[in-house]
């Protein structure tokens, strides 16, 4: 198969989908790999780099765009829409959910769109997401001990504190892999963390891994605004696989805080779950201010670590794309009931479920589709 890969275009959007590692897989099973020329740059990686493994460099984003398959790390911008032809499999993170413009150009151009974010695996793992979630976790807590400094406008605290001072408390929502790897930094900081999740079963876990060192909580509308009230920093970490993230730090919670703490939605890219987020940021201009709190909302923030990020996307998404590659979309999804979930739009219709509700459209089985492909 011919499989291209063009330069990312998002702001600060430093990651590229495939490492000359990765393509060295891909070209070893006999497949093509085409470069956007400078796309691996701001990981590291040179167009030398890349030629050198046998991938073809090439000089326009069109030419990229133009393969059997486009693997991508960000979803596509509406200036990309126009590359979009009938039949083309693109393969990157989608999160369609909160996108209902690039869920139309994709099913009206009937692209067969695969979202890495819904590739799910039986025990409900989401492996396509694990390892920027483990970097934008651990970020959250640097990002949001960055902005508790005065001269950005939080209140200027010391998460860890010194002897004779209080800690600064951290407020994490949601105790999957971002909360996970958020807590890890906020306890090394020296923070005094607690993690609200749904499942008494996961919080049971993170009571193992943690031990004394957090507090855990389950997650009601009295809890959290409790919480939030008495938090310096408020971390978003909820998923619900495909859906739109539910507003569970409502406006009249961010009201309730003092002036300068600070909000990290990490969910942003699924909608956000705090109320006050009206908009996802920029690593340029990544926050704002809104009843005194300080609100960060970046909606790509492992692009700013491309060294680290790159290489753990391509670890992940490379086994699927070999895949992808080797048997075509129908018999990998066919073969694969894990890469089946990630199909969010094939043919024009819309195969994920979440996705369809989130922007009134039709519902169609994934299986009708692939039964009707073979
Ligand atoms: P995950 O599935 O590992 O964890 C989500 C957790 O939320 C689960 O433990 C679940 O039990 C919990 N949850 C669900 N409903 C809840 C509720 N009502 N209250 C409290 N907890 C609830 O997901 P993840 O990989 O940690 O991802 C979290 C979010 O971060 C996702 O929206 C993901 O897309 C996003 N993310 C954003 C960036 C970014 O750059 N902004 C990067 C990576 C991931």
């Amino acid at each position: 198969m011919r499989i291209g890969i063009p330069k990312e275009i998002k702001n600060n959007e430093n990651r590229v989908a495939m490492t000359p590692a990765g393509a060295v897989n891909l070209i070893q099973q006999g497949h093509e790999v085409f470069l956007e020329t400078k796309a691996g740059e701001g990981s590291g990686f040179s167009d030398a780099d890349y030629k050198q493994v046998g991938v073809n460099i090439v000089g326009s984003a069109s030419e990229a765009w133009g393969q059997q398959m486009v693997l991508k790390v960000k979803e596509p911008l509406s200036e990309e829409y126009g590359y979009f032809y009938e039949g083309l499999i693109l393969f990157t993170y989608l999160h369609l959910a909160a996108d209902e413009e690039l869920t139309k150009a994709l099913a009206d151009k009937k692209v067969t769109a695969i979202a890495y974010e819904t590739v799910q695996t039986e025990n409900g793992s989401l492996p396509l997401l694990t390892p920027m979630s483990e970097v934008a976790g651990r970020m959250a807590a640097q990002k949001g001990a960055q902005f508790l400094e005065r001269p950005p406008g939080g209140t200027g605290i010391l998460l860890g504190g010194v002897p004779g001072v209080k800690r600064g408390k951290v407020t994490i929502i949601g105790g999957g892999v971002v909360g996970t790897n958020a807590a890890k930094i906020a306890v090394g900081l020296g923070a005094e963390v607690t993690i609200i999740d749904l499942s008494p079963e996961r919080l049971r876990q993170l009571d193992d891994i943690f031990g004394w060192q957090i507090n855990t909580l389950v997650s009601n509308p009295l809890n959290i605004s409790e919480a939030v009230e008495e938090s310096d920093l408020v971390i978003g970490a909820v998923l619900i696989p495909g859906a739109k993230a539910p507003k569970l730090v409502t406006e009249a919670m961010v009201q309730t805080m003092k002036k300068g703490s600070v909000l990290v939605d990490v969910a942003v890219d699924q909608g956000g779950i705090v109320e006050t987020v009206d908009h996802v940021t920029t690593h340029d201009d990544p926050v704002y201010i809104k009843h005194g709190v300080v609100h960060y909302a970046v909606g790509n923030m492992p692009g700013a670590v491309p060294q680290t990020s790159t290489v753990a996307l391509t670890n992940v998404t490379i086994p699927y794309a070999l895949q992808i590659a080797g048997k075509g979309w129908q018999k990998a999804c066919l073969d694969s009931p894990a890469l089946c979930k990630g199909l969010n739009v094939v043919n024009g219709c819309v195969t994920y479920k979440q996705v369809a509700e989130a922007h009134q459209m039709d519902y169609t089985d994934v299986q009708k589709v692939l039964d009707s492909k073979t």
